[in-house]
């Protein structure tokens, strides 16, 4: 069974003036088949975890290992983690002008199988993923992320989980800025993805609105750079409630 195991992490930024420790030793793994959920205040680390993960450059693990069904992730380029099954959507996606949407989709399919798909089958394969997300099919000519609005990168996100098929996405704060239908649509892809069982998620939110239509099989909450408690969906229903005052001292809600 496919395993995600993110051992004693500690990561870096650099700026200005030095590196800043961000992380501080984060344990988590995700089996196949579960959804967890990581919440926690503004500036926690959520993010960072999910660009330390992905390989951003900026983000310097200094210990610590993340091992995919074995295999140090660390060590492998970006474009070997896409390989090895990892999909990592960003809080921010990045712009690709000149590039449409269609080309990027079929690019990272061939990158992720090893071999171009067969263009006839390609084509149909996007049309139908477009089709279950409610997405225009005019999308599919236009330049990657360009004037695109919240909802639809959000969209975007999940048709590359519908066409690559990564055995673990992690989805940072894929719920932001959608409105009511969007984020049911996005959240049916999610479940889809996970329908099944061979796949797993790992969905950073600081709100719990996307827990109503993901259930978690965990919650993880995270502050100061570490998960500092994990439970179940009651977790959450506790947080909407509460906030993160009892982790943080801060007022700040989750609702
Ligand atoms: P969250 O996603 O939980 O809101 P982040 O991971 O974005 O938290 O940020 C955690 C901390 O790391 C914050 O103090 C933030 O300012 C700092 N940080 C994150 N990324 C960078 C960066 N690229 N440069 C400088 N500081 C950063
Ligand atoms: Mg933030
Ligand atoms: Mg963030």
């Amino acid at each position: 069974m496919a395993t995600l195991e993110i051992k004693d992490l500690h990561v870096s930024v650099s700026t200005d003036d030095e590196p800043k420790e961000i992380l501080k030793g984060v344990d988590l793994t995700v089996r196949a088949g579960e959804t967890h959920a990581i919440m926690g205040p503004n500036g926690s680390g959520k993010s960072t975890l999910a660009y330390a993960v992905a390989g951003h450059p900026k983000y310097e693990v200094t210990s610590g290992s993340v091992l995919l069904d074995g295999e140090e992730v660390l060590e492998m380029s970006v474009d070997e983690r896409a390989r090895a099954g990892l999909f990592l959507a960003m809080q921010y996606p990045v712009e690709v002008p000149g590039v449409s949407m269609s080309n990027f989709l079929r690019s990272a399919a061939t990158a992720v199988r090893g071999e171009a798909p067969k263009i006839r089958h390609w084509v149909k394969e996007v049309k139908e993923a477009m089709t279950d997300l409610d997405i225009d099919p005019s999308f599919a000519e236009r330049s990657v992320n360009e004037g695109f609005s919240g909802g639809e990168k959000k969209r975007h996100e999940i048709l590359q989980l519908d066409l690559l098929k990564p055995k673990f996405a992690i989805l940072d704060e894929t719920d932001s800025g959608l409105d009511v239908d969007a984020l049911r649509v996005v959240s049916d892809g999610v479940n889809r993805y996970t329908a099944g069982g061979e796949r797993g998620v790992l969905l950073i939110t600081h709100y719990t609105r996307i827990l109503k239509h993901i259930a978690p099989d965990h919650v993880h909450v995270f502050a100061g750079g570490r998960i500092v408690e994990s439970g179940g969906a009651e977790l959450a229903d506790q947080l909407e409630r509460d906030g993160y005052v009892r982790f943080t001292g801060s007022k700040e809600t989750a609702a």
